[in-house]
């Protein structure tokens, strides 16, 4: 009988720490073979036994990547100048938290509540949920389909030929995976920032976890622009409130971009010397 004890850390030229500024999204990421927790993630399941993970050639996803670069442009032409924030975004969706006698936990609390509250923060909550809400009420139309035996998840939508069925298969995958991650890196973006603002000496010769993390969301929101653009083509009879959720996002984009310049050039995972 096995224990615990069996379980052997893998080893490997792993670069320290790469996962603390990604996606999470492992079938998609270019460095699987540097990473540590991609590593104990495998050997667990080879462990437990449980089927095979998709493994895609890192050619494969750099092209990937670059396709939603290239989607931008086009993206942009949907984006209206007078657009405003607040014709999409109009209630608080947060509600009040109780204070906590504990001081550091208040200071925590404070910094936490006041990156809660942020508008790039309600923005994104609001643009996952209704997204979350969108994905649900358009199941019966857009079929989404996840097989567990195969791993593999895939989409249909009446009228679309195969290869716009791939296609949106991935615009799909990219709007469900990253809806709920932009949200979470927002709100640890500005919490870093105000920590860092704070307690700037504590950091110093770090990376910036604001950066990072605001690098992340902004990787997201991108590939979310990429995804909808794609769905915006396909699915007219959803093309308007398509568009309200591109306008959501291109501003998270242009916000993200003046309030973390930095996200811009942080380098990840750091140049090996
Ligand atoms: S760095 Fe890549 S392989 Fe490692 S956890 Fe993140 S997405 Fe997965």
């Amino acid at each position: 009988m096995r224990s615990d004890d069996d379980y052997k850390i893998p080893e490997g030229d792993f670069i320290p720490g790469i996962y603390n500024y990604c996606d999470s999204w492992c079938e998609r990421c270019l460095y699987t073979s540097r990473c540590m927790n991609f590593a104990m993630g495998q050997s667990i399941e080879k462990e437990i036994e449980k089927g095979k993970r998709i493994e895609r050639s890192m050619e494969e996803n750099k092209e990937f990547w670059q396709q939603i670069d290239q989607t931008m442009n086009e993206a942009a032409e949907l984006i209206d100048e007078e657009f405003q924030i607040k014709e999409v975004w109009q209630e608080n969706t947060f509600e009040e938290d109780d204070d906590d006698d504990n001081e550091a936990m208040e200071e925590f609390e404070a910094i936490r509540k006041k990156a809660e509250e942020h508008e790039m923060s309600a923005v994104s909550q609001k643009y996952m949920m209704l997204t979350h809400k969108w994905l649900k009420e358009m199941k019966n139309d857009l079929v989404q389909d996840y097989d567990e035996e195969t791993d593999q998840f895939s989409c249909s939508y009446p009228g679309l030929t195969d290869e716009e069925l791939k296609q949106l298969t991935e615009a799909v995958e990219l709007v469900r995976w990253f809806h709920t991650l932009i949200s979470v890196k927002i709100r640890r973006a500005i919490t870093s920032q105000i920590e860092e603002e704070n307690d700037g000496d504590m950091f110093e010769g770090f990376p910036k976890d604001s950066e990072g993390s605001a690098m992340v969301a902004l990787k997201g929101v991108n590939a979310s622009i990429s995804g909808w653009t794609f769905l915006y083509k396909v699915i007219k009879p959803e093309a308007k409130t398509i568009k309200s959720f591109l306008h959501m996002l291109w501003w998270l984009k242009t916000n993200l971009e003046n309030k973390f310049p930095g996200a811009l050039t942080f380098v990840w995972p750091p140049e090996e010397k």
